[in-house]
């Protein structure tokens, strides 16, 4: 049967100080991270290691509006969401859709790292914020 989840493309996880916690995993990971970057329209900025296939992505909130920001205040920091890559996210979030997932945004939207993204509401799945995530290609 032809493969629509490719693999976990990354898992996401929410800091207070992006610059304190990159200098934290460059040591866990024993590796720097490969880039950073914000994203205006989320009020993010992100950074990204590499392990392997996997990336870990750590996002620090920009303005109080920030979902980073109302997840921080109330869980703490920690695993915010985990990220599959698809082959074709339209066909994806179809699919999805028709099999009673929530999705929070109707249509793909731009994220970082070069990705077309759409989120799972974490009610209807287990309690666990899931992306969607495609190579702009
Ligand atoms: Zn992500």
């Amino acid at each position: 049967m032809f493969k629509t989840m490719l693999k976990v493309e990354h898992i996401g996880i929410a800091v207070k100080n992006l610059a304190q916690s990159n200098e934290l995993f460059a040591k866990l990971l024993n590796t720097e991270p490969y880039k950073q970057e914000e994203v205006q329209s989320e009020h993010v900025i992100t950074s990204f290691f590499k392990v392997g296939e996997t990336k870990i992505e750590l996002l620090e909130a920009t303005h109080e509006s920030s979902t980073i920001a109302k997840f921080i205040e109330k869980k703490g920091e920690g695993i915010h969401h985990i990220a599959y890559e698809v082959a074709d996210i339209q066909q994806e979030m179809e699919r999805l859709k028709n099999e009673g997932f929530v999705l929070l945004n109707e249509q793909p939207k731009h994220g970082a790292d070069n990705k077309l993204v759409c989120f799972l509401h974490p009610k209807s799945t287990n309690g666990v914020l899931v992306e969607l995530c495609q190579e702009i290609r």
